[in-house]
Order: C-alpha cells, then sequence, then structure tokens
C-alpha cells in the first residue's frame, strides 16, 4: 500500500516537473520565435536580473525568464507568448518593492529600457517611460524645465511601482501622491492583443484602479503622463534631535508632535519625525518657502517640546536648499542612477499603520510603544519614520476618496517599522511586536500598499479596504485568465 501510494505522488510530481518544463518550453521557444530578448537562467546576466532589493526574500521567488522589452510592440508580444502558455508575469520597473513582488512571476517583464522624459507638446505634462527611476526623472525634470512633481526620496525606487501604489514625498501634502499627478497612462493589455491610452475619460474604470492598486493586476503600464509644478526655490530643510532616557518623556513629546502636525502644519510643509534606539527622535522635514516664515511658524512647537525636555535645547539644523540640492539631501547622495546594472540592496523586514486624522495615537499607546522601544531587547537595528499626510489643506487629503482606488484619503499619518541584522526570526518578531505595542486601539488601521508586507494576513483589505470588491471585478475584466501576478494583489 505504501509503496504504490509513493509511486503515485513520484509519478504526479513527475508529471507536474514534465508539464512545467513543456510550458517554459513553449514560452520561451514563443520568445524566441517573435525577436524578443531574454534573459535564461544559464545566461551570464541572470543573477543580476533577478536579484531582488531586499536580500531577505532572494529564497522566495522563483521566476525562470526574464524579457528586456525594448518597446511596446515587445511588451505586447511577450504578454501574448505568457497568455497563450499561461504563464504568469510579474512586471519589473525599479525592483524597489519590498516584497520583492515585480520578480514574483515565473516570467518577469524588465521595464528598464522604457526610459525617456519629455514634456507632452506645449504642456506642462511630462512623459516618463516606466523604468525610469525616480533620481533620474527627478533630475531631468527639473533640468529640462526647472519643473517637479510629487514622489519618494529614494533615487532608485523605479515609477512603475510608485505611480501605481502610492508615492509619497514630504512635497506630496503640497502637491499630491504621485498617483494624484497621473493624467494618463499608456497600458498593454494582460493578453497582449492591444495596448490602451488610459485617463478619466478614457477606460476611466482601468484609470482608477491602476492608481492605488494598478502593480502587476491589470495591465502593464509602458509609459506615464505627470502633471509637473514649478519647483519652489527656498527649501527650508530642518532637523531637531531630542534624546529622552525616560520612555515617558519620549511618548509626551510624540504626542505633542503629532497633534502639532494635524492641528497646524500648513500644506507647505513636509512633516514627521524617526525614532531611533536609545530614545532619540529626530523631528524632521522640509518648508516649502523661506526660513524666516518657518521659524516664526515652527517656534510654539519648540516651545512646548522644550518643557517635555527640562529646557534643554535639541541638537538642530536649519538650512534653505535649492531644489536638485534638496533632493539630493533628501536622498543621501546624488540622484542620478545608472540606466543599467543597478546593484544596491538591503536586507530588511518593515511594516506600516497608517493612523486615520480622526484616531491618532494616544498618550496611552504612546506610551507603551515607547515602553518597548526602551525596554525590550534586541539585537536587530531599527528605526520607525512617522509622516505626516493629513493636517491642514494637505492636498493628499484633498483628492476624492473614490476617484482613486487608493482608499486613504482621511489619513493623518503613515507610521513605517523597520528592521534588519541579527537572526531573521528575531527581526519579523520584533518588528511584529513593535507595532502590538501600541495596544488595541490600532485596531483594524490599514497598511501602506507601497510598504508591501508579505507578513500581513489579509493584504487586500489592509491595502485597499472597501475598494476590494470593486478591483476583483476589474480583474475580471481586464486579466481574467490571471495572467498578471501581484502575491498581495488581484
Ligand atoms: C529604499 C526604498 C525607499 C522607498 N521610499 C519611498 C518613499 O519615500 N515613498 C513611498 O511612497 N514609497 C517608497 N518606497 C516604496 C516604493 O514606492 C514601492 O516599493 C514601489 O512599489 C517600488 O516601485 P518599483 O518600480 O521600484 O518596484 P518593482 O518591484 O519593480 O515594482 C513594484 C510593484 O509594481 C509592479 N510594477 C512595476 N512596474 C509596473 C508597470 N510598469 N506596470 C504594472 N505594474 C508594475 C511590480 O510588478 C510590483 O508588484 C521605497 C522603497 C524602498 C525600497
Amino acid at each position: 500500500m505504501h509503496l504504490s501510494l509513493s509511486l503515485f505522488f513520484l509519478a504526479a510530481t513527475l508529471w507536474r516537473a514534465d508539464a512545467f518544463n513543456v510550458r517554459r518550453d513553449a514560452l520561451s521557444d514563443c520568445l524566441a520565435g517573435h525577436d524578443v530578448p531574454v534573459v535564461m537562467t544559464a545566461d551570464p546576466g541572470w543573477d543580476t536580473a533577478v536579484k531582488p532589493y531586499n536580500l531577505r526574500l532572494q529564497d522566495t521567488i522563483d521566476p525562470t525568464i526574464v524579457v528586456v522589452a525594448r518597446n511596446e510592440a515587445d511588451v505586447k508580444k511577450a504578454m501574448k507568448c505568457a497568455w497563450s502558455t499561461k504563464t504568469q508575469v510579474s512586471v519589473k520597473s525599479g525592483g524597489h518593492s519590498y516584497g520583492a513582488y515585480g520578480l514574483a512571476g515565473t516570467m518577469v517583464l524588465d521595464m528598464s529600457d522604457f526610459q525617456k522624459i519629455a514634456f507632452s507638446n506645449g504642456t506642462d505634462i511630462v512623459i516618463v517611460g516606466a523604468g525610469v527611476r525616480l533620481g533620474n526623472m527627478a533630475k531631468g525634470l527639473y533640468e529640462l524645465s526647472g519643473r517637479a512633481l510629487p514622489h519618494g526620496t529614494c533615487a532608485g525606487v523605479g515609477i512603475g511601482g510608485h505611480a501605481t501604489l502610492g508615492g509619497f514625498g514630504l512635497d506630496s501634502r503640497l502637491w499630491g501622491l504621485t498617483i494624484d499627478v497621473v493624467e494618463s497612462m499608456r497600458v498593454v493589455k494582460a493578453d497582449g492583443r492591444k495596448a490602451l491610452e488610459v485617463s478619466a475619460t478614457k477606460n476611466a474604470e482601468l484609470f482608477w484602479g491602476l492608481r492605488g492598486a494598478g502593480a502587476s493586476n491589470f495591465g502593464v503600464v509602458t509609459e506615464f503622463r505627470l502633471k509637473t509644478f514649478v519647483a519652489p526655490r527656498e527649501n527650508t530643510h530642518f532637523g531637531y534631535q531630542y534624546t529622552f532616557a525616560d520612555s515617558g518623556k519620549l511618548a509626551r513629546a510624540l504626542v505633542v508632535m503629532q497633534r502639532w502636525g494635524l492641528e497646524k502644519a500648513p500644506k507647505e510643509l513636509g512633516y514627521g519625525f524617526l525614532l531611533f534606539p536609545g530614545g532619540t527622535v529626530n523631528l524632521r522635514g522640509v518648508y516649502y518657502g523661506p526660513k524666516d516664515v518657518f521659524e516664526t511658524l515652527i517656534a510654539p512647537l519648540l516651545d512646548e517640546l522644550k518643557v517635555i525636555y527640562d529646557g534643554r535645547v535639541p541638537v538642530t539644523t536649519v538650512s534653505v536648499k535649492g531644489w536638485l540640492e534638496s533632493l539630493e539631501y533628501l536622498n543621501g547622495g546624488p540622484l542620478e542612477v545608472p540606466l543599467k546594472g543597478y546593484d544596491s540592496h538591503d536586507t530588511f523586514y518593515a511594516k506600516s499603520l497608517v493612523a486615520p486624522e480622526d484616531r491618532p495615537i494616544s498618550v496611552g499607546a504612546a506610551s507603551s510603544f515607547a515602553a518597548y522601544l526602551q525596554f525590550v531587547p534586541t539585537t536587530a537595528s531599527w528605526y520607525v519614520i512617522c509622516n505626516l499626510y493629513g493636517g491642514p489643506g494637505s492636498v493628499i487629503n484633498s483628492v476624492p476618496a473614490n476617484s482613486t482606488s487608493y482608499r486613504h484619503r482621511s489619513s493623518g499619518y503613515v507610521w513605517q517599522f523597520v528592521a534588519s541584522g541579527g537572526p531573521e526570526a528575531n527581526v519579523v518578531e520584533y518588528v511584529k511586536n513593535m507595532v502590538s505595542s501600541f495596544g488595541n486601539e490600532i485596531d483594524g488601521y490599514p497598511a501602506y500598499a507601497p510598504y508591501a508586507d508579505p507578513e500581513l494576513e489579509d493584504p487586500q483589505t489592509a491595502y485597499w479596504g472597501d475598494n476590494v470588491e470593486r478591483l476583483r471585478e476589474l480583474k475580471k475584466v481586464w486579466d481574467a485568465d490571471d495572467i498578471l501576478l501581484n502575491p498581495q494583489g488581484f
């Protein structure tokens, strides 16, 4: 009996492996027949092509072929081949998914040759290819026009994931998220049969879904058309660093900083705080305007914090920078990123929480959190970033809630908890417990999709909330055969 069962399982395994090989061969034959450039497992560039940004997840991905599309025609041919061989595809732009989801498919569609940065004739709309990284985009755009658009701080992040999931920068309260400045997109259908213009007037439901839940779910974006703004000349960077030996005082300071932002920060203020081991909190950000205006604005908050800090003065840096200098400072180095062979990586686990404007963290929750940071030992190195998304006049929250599939239009702060180093299980556990230390009041707080958290139990609800059903319907319309793969998506 045992022997026949074992033989049965062996036969089934061999059959599955055979079927897989047949499909993989059919896919590579199809791609070769259509002259689409590929990197295969035995090719010299393979390891680089499939190396995730987050090395912690190296063993979770197993692609068998990487297509390096040169143009829209290649994307169509590649998607047709994937569709006809029932191969799941993930699209890779900058490869910075926290969950390595750009590499999740059996076939990876690498968009790194889509490097266009050019203005649409006579307009302030910039056309950005889906493989452009944020640093190159910001630099190229500014050098062409003196203009800018809102996006995150890390130069290596790709526009493909950023402008389909969210895209927050310190200028987002002033201008919106990256998804909010998308005027239109060029999209290849999941079956590769067509390329479409997608905008508020053309394929509007798809446009809704692609801005917030677009990552490898409904179509392949090849090009974005993005609204731009005159880059501010004076950008006042600030940092006030406090170190609290007493976790109770740290908690009070956090609550004061949190409240001040929600009540007083004008939309020109990019504002938040970072937490580090040893009771250190760095209140930092950028005021998109003159230094004297900023200093008058922030003075009452500093006075309030001074009382908690026993009259001491924090380590203070305030400086005015030009636009590119400001972006370089936030990035921690030059904006320009190599077009090919990008090879920066990290090894980390992160969780996020989106605290609604009307449910900020209470003193009790902040105290329990600060005590955790102070008293629970760990071998991991960690930091926490808390950025203001809401507050007076924030453009992020002024976008109508149902106009995009991004769900957080009444957000107060987005918290991000990041750890690395030490045995992996400890890192993951430490971050999870750090978040739980806030207690029950954070139950039901959503999560921010661009900070993909592979450990979430119900990621769709956490990221997209009430939009989930509508997004499922969209998937049925635009990718009924489930060719595009986002492991936490649709
Ligand atoms: C170091 C670092 C800093 C970051 N800083 C910020 C920040 O300041 N603000 C912020 O909001 N976020 C930030 N992020 C998160 C970042 O915005 C997301 O991880 C984003 O999804 C990365 O996009 P990508 O194209 O680089 O990644 P990829 O891994 O290439 O793609 C991410 C997802 O989008 C899909 N996708 C990519 N291109 C396309 C396309 N053309 N069409 C359809 N689907 C596509 C992929 O399949 C994948 O599911 C940061 C991430 C890192 C690692």
